[in-house]
């Protein structure tokens, strides 16, 4: 698993870390069956903050890969995934929570990060049903979720409880 390096440091923009440490990290895929992945803590080299490097593959606090988690949000037949169906549930009850509070995340950190970008889309807007947004903004081919999640959760804004997402949502 070798994706920080491209990713610059979420507090100072650098990009050289140094490794520091690292841990276990199972992950299953769509037969549930789990493989180990070694995450590394990273020190950026500029501000010393610490990170942990997240593959692609992975959502935080999530037994189950981005993918196999991704098919089951919006597609109801001809699931392959082995997970049970409280599961399944739980996982859109999860996206549903907190998209429009990704969909924010985003659009500030384009405003910030990308101030010369010219598209008028605003990531923030909620007039149109989710599966609409999602599929005009982040495509519908595979690997749409990492692309939300990844950039929400490499920024440090990453909350994974109900309360906390009460409390922190403006
Ligand atoms: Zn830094």
């Amino acid at each position: 698993m070798k994706c920080a390096e491209k990713v610059p440091c979420p507090c100072c923009n650098h990009q050289a870390y140094k490794v520091i440490g690292s841990r276990e990290r199972k992950v299953k895929d769509e037969r549930s069956i789990a493989r180990t992945f070694i995450i590394r803590r990273l020190r950026c080299q500029q501000c010393t903050k610490i990170h942990h490097e997240l593959p692609d593959l992975m959502i935080p606090y999530k037994r189950y890969g981005t993918e196999v988690i991704e098919e089951t949000i919006f597609q109801t037949t001809h699931l392959t995934v082995a997970a049970d169906e409280s599961t399944i549930y739980r996982w859109r009850k999860w996206f549903s929570e907190l998209i429009d509070y990704w969909l924010f995340i985003l659009q500030s950190l384009r405003i910030q990060l990308e101030p010369n970008e010219t598209s008028t889309d605003d990531l923030s807007s909620r007039l149109l049903p989710v599966h609409k947004r999602v599929g005009q903004w982040f495509g519908t081919a595979c690997g749409w979720l990492g692309k939300i999640v990844h950039p929400v959760a490499n920024h440090h804004f990453w909350i994974h409880t109900r309360s906390a997402f009460l409390s922190t949502y403006p």
